[in-house]
């Protein structure tokens, strides 16, 4: 691996030349701009995890393309056990920075085209599956993040790519030449994308045959000319200023993912790179298996989350003389219930796991949808507990300006303190850490990162096996199977 350790990822991101803007002005050094180094040091952890021997064998595989170690983030699932490690890996990951640490978009996108790119050359004759694995071959080995840019803006969402006002609302291929395409679009809430080495272009939703230059599937280095990254807003960011260590909460890695738009303006692909032209029959299992691996994952990153999240508020509870009263006892319970139940599903689809035809293994489904759709609701209430628990000083807290300013310093000590024995300040920074993890874009990402949960609720219905559920109902009850009315059937796989 190239980049081995966290040090070499910001070097090599700071010798990549991407345009990425914030607020109006371009950034130029992602990995010290206060808004998006936080982002980037989380990122960092990937590679961290690697090199520490505790984790090594979470954070590690061996390739199925060269027989050497990588990273597990740029790895084809070989096995259930490799499924399984991976949400083991994003639960470190989330309990070690308390954040979104990024890079897991672009390793479903790999398993995701690795699987349907097979399957496109057996049936079409292409040689798409060739190319990913000499392209994947060269992230393994240069060890690269890779941001999975599948979400289009959509515009009208009446209308389908074919029928838009505006075409571009949906990425899609403005030119064909014989060397290569050249696309057009941009791809929205892009986690990761101003600190990922390589852009993987996927499309958002199934093709109907109108759509097929909307059918593309390719990868670019992210400083390819035509490529410009917006960096969104987010709560408090200007706390992410750098001399603000305790009202950030999460100085160090941020607390939530960093995300951008990437706009794409006529940006010339090679051949190579092309691992989708227009096979619209194939757009479905692709968006279909990207978003079951995603979902998947949310058992894992969120639950480490939930670890921090009740750790931080047992200790504020201990500090502030309320540990010992029942119902606090009760909802750090309920805290740490809800945590494992999202783990649990996360290790079902996992362990449920099975092999496509590549030879690459998929989740079950279903379990990883239920999974993504509990977190939709379990990490809010986890929140709402968590602010219960806190307190409303989390709401009325001063600065920390005000904490050490000469005039005002002692007054906050004085009125902000909990048992005696404990600095104030302890109190202020896990304060600060809760009401970061638990406002404003830390829960939307819950919510709507992997798909809002209308799309898990579209999966759980279609995966539901409703044909078989009556049949079973149909017997106890003593009726004819035969006068069974026809339902759909909709097992996917
Ligand atoms: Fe990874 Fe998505 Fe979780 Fe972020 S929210 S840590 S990208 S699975
Ligand atoms: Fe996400």
């Amino acid at each position: 691996m190239k980049i081995k350790t966290a040090q070499d990822y910001l070097k090599s991101l700071r010798k990549l030349d991407h345009k990425v803007y914030y607020k109006g002005k371009r950034i130029k050094d992602v990995t010290r701009h206060p808004a998006t180094a936080p982002h980037v040091r989380a990122a960092a952890v990937t590679y961290a995890l690697a090199n520490d021997p505790e984790y090594k064998d979470l954070a590690t595989a061996v390739s199925h393309l060269t027989g050497k170690t990588i990273s597990r983030f740029t790895h084809v699932h070989r096995s259930v056990e490799d499924l399984i490690k991976k949400v083991k890996l994003l639960r470190v990951l989330g309990q070690k920075t308390g954040s979104c640490f990024q890079r897991c978009v672009g390793l479903d996108g790999i398993n995701a085209a690795y699987s349907v790119t097979y399957e496109i050359d057996r049936k079409c004759g292409t040689d798409y599956f060739e190319r990913f694995k000499r392209w994947l071959a060269y992230i393994q080995e240069e060890n690269l993040m890779v941001v999975g840019a599948m979400t289009d803006p959509k515009g009208d969402r009446s209308k389908g790519p074919a029928e838009q006002v505006d075409p571009d609302q949906y990425l899609r291929i403005v030119e064909r030449r014989d060397n290569g395409l050249v696309i057009r679009g941009a791809k929205l809430h892009m986690t990761g994308g101003v600190n990922s080495h390589e852009i993987l272009i996927m499309p958002t939703t199934a093709m109907d045959e109108k759509s097929k230059d909307y059918a593309v599937v390719c990868a670019i280095p992210a400083d390819t000319p035509g490529v410009t990254m917006i960096f969104g807003r987010q709560a408090n960011d200007d706390r992410k200023d750098n001399r603000e260590r305790i009202d950030s909460g999460n100085p160090l890695f941020g607390g939530v993912g960093g995300e951008a738009v990437i706009a794409f303006e006529d940006v010339f692909v090679p051949r190579e790179r092309v691992f989708m032209d227009g096979e619209t029959e194939f757009t479905n299992a692709l968006v279909y298996r990207f978003a079951a691996h995603h979902r998947a994952n949310y058992g894992g990153c969120k639950t480490g989350l939930i670890d921090v999240l009740t750790g931080a508020v047992t200790y504020l509870t201990q500090i502030q003389g309320t540990a010992k009263a029942s119902h606090v006892r009760d909802k750090v319970t309920e805290m740490i219930h809800l945590g494992e139940t999202l783990y649990s599903s996360s290790i079902a689809c996992a362990a449920e796991g099975w092999p496509t035809p590549s030879g690459a293994y998929m989740v079950d489904t279903m379990l990883a949808n239920v999974g993504k759709h509990n977190a939709t609701r379990f990490h809010f209430e986890v929140a709402r507990l968590a602010a219960d628990l806190a307190g409303g000083f989390l709401a009325t807290l001063p600065s920390e300006y005000d904490l050490n300013s000469e005039e005002t310093g002692h007054l906050v000590k004085k009125y902000f303190s909990g048992v005696a024995g404990i600095a104030t300040e302890e109190r202020i920074k896990i304060g600060r850490l809760i009401e970061s993890m638990t406002g404003g874009t830390a829960l939307v990402e819950s919510m709507h990162g992997a798909g809002s949960p209308q799309a898990q609720r579209v999966m759980i219905f279609r995966e539901g096996n409703l044909d078989k559920k009556i049949k079973l109902a149909k017997a106890l009850a003593g009726i004819a199977p035969e006068r069974s009315r026809k339902v759909r059937k909709n097992r996917m796989h």
